[in-house]
């Protein structure tokens, strides 16, 4: 009978965790509310967003701005009493948008909101005019590809998903380029337009010749698709200035709490603080900055002293390059890393942690969820999970993870463009995203 008895109650803390004792799980539970009673009523996080995104502005990789949010932050990191703040060097490509028009000319006049993709060479210094020839797809590119020549290809590709409908931005001036197009627009890669382009990065290869390609409206490229259906083949003026300036001295920043039992097992976590060079970009992905930054600031003022080193990168050049992603990698791939976490979805309210990974790691973080629900009952662990940045660290075999939110959609809504403003952040979802991020990256420091 007793031996009965010792094995239930054995297998009462298997329930929770093999290597934990009572107390250790009532600890957990405690700075687990600890946590959420302290970030909901979290107002340091609305106002280092604020700072961030209108006191530096847009922060593409080799720009002033965001060198000078680099500064600032290191500047507040260094007083929020962590263990080690410091740089690591990455050169990252600098291109810089200098100057965009486009008008349609035939049948009628009319100003066409343009931004040239990131990346785009210029057009001759007196622009282009030309006819252009609209297509949905590239199938029907290669279907017309004798109307292409000399022409301005456009592309009206229906919006089926981030993923899939960004090749045209990808592929798009290869593409028109194969078929002789002189240059190419694009509707915006986003589910709504409100008479905005929306840049991105896009891609040239050695083997056509390098054309200009910039984003339209989707009400202006629905317009052009209409005349076009009509019969009409309407005439574009298009001039765009860009330069490469080749690689700029930037760096990856790092704030680090070191592991009270096992500090060289080292929890990584952050964003990405490069942006695209319009808007603020604050969904994307200030956010993500402001959410692991306060990760490992309510950390160090709850003074929680967490089992695992737990170490906050601020990744640079993520959208045009991934060069601070790789710098990472390079410098510290022989480092032991329990996991890697990226937050780069928008600040929505959070609806689970995607995890990539072994599966003896993926049982452990699954039953993470059952503590998470206490406080986010509709909270999920699912697996699927990572991030442009730590991409490279996952190549090396370490699990990654991220956070997902419930956007509805709305991300892409203002994604790479001039909307992506902090006015479209809400604060409690903030304060729900950093709670989420603390209290798993918490989880996978004392029982990973
Ligand atoms: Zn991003």
């Amino acid at each position: 009978m007793m031996r009965i008895i010792l094995a239930l109650v054995f297998l009462l803390f298997l329930d929770f965790e093999p290597s934990l004792t009572r107390g250790g799980i009532d600890i957990i539970y405690s700075n687990l509310k600890r946590i959420y009673n302290h970030g909901i009523k979290n107002e340091t996080s609305w106002r280092k967003l604020v700072s961030l995104c209108d006191d530096f502005g847009p922060r593409l990789s080799g720009s002033e701005n965001l060198e000078n949010a680099l500064d600032w932050i290191e500047s507040v990191l260094k007083t929020e009493g962590f263990d080690s703040v410091w740089s690591e060097e990455v050169l990252v490509p600098k291109w810089v948008r200098i100057y965009e028009d486009c008008e349609l000319i035939y049948p009628r006049r009319k100003v066409l909101p343009v931004m040239a993709f990131g990346g785009s060479v210029s057009t001759p210094s007196n622009g282009i005019f030309a006819e252009v020839l609209v297509v949905k797809s590239f199938d029907e590119l290669l279907q017309k590809k004798e109307l292409a020549k000399g022409k301005i290809v456009v592309y009206n590709p229906p919006y089926e998903g981030y993923g899939k409908t960004v090749q045209y931005r990808w592929l798009g001036a290869i593409r028109a380029a194969e078929v002789g197009a002189i240059a190419a627009l694009c509707r915006p890669i986003s589910p709504l337009s409100l008479n905005n382009p929306h840049t991105g990065v896009m891609s040239y290869n050695d083997t056509v010749p390098k054309i200009p390609f910039a984003s339209l409206t989707e009400e202006d490229v629905l317009l052009l698709q209409r005349f076009q259906d009509r019969g009409i083949t309407p005439k574009i003026y298009l001039k765009i200035e860009t330069r490469h300036d080749g690689l700029f001295p930037s760096r990856n920043l790092i704030a680090q709490i070191n592991g009270s039992v096992l500090p060289n097992e080292i929890i990584a976590f952050g964003g990405h603080l490069d942006s695209w060079d319009v808007g603020s970009g604050a969904h994307d992905d200030a956010g993500g900055c402001i959410i692991t930054w306060e990760s490992l600031r309510l950390i160090k003022e709850l003074n929680i002293k967490p089992k695992r080193t737990l170490r906050l990168v601020f990744w640079v050049n993520e959208e045009n390059g991934l060069a601070g992603g790789e710098k990472y990698a390079e410098l510290h791939k022989s480092e032991p890393h329990t996991l890697l976490l990226e937050f780069d979805v928008g600040v929505f309210p959070p609806k689970g942690i995607g995890f990539t990974g072994p599966d003896t790691t993926w049982t452990k973080v699954k039953s993470f969820e059952k503590y998470i629900q206490d406080f986010y009952p509709n909270v999920v662990v699912f697996k699927g999970g990572g991030g442009v940045d730590i991409s490279p660290m996952m190549r090396e075999g370490y699990p990654g993870a991220s956070i997902s939110t419930d956007d509805g959609g709305k991300y892409f809504w203002f994604h790479h463009s001039h909307k992506d403003t902090p006015d479209k952040i809400d604060l409690k979802n903030l304060n729900d995203c950093i709670n989420l991020t603390v209290m798993f990256i918490y989880l996978c420091s004392e029982l990973l």
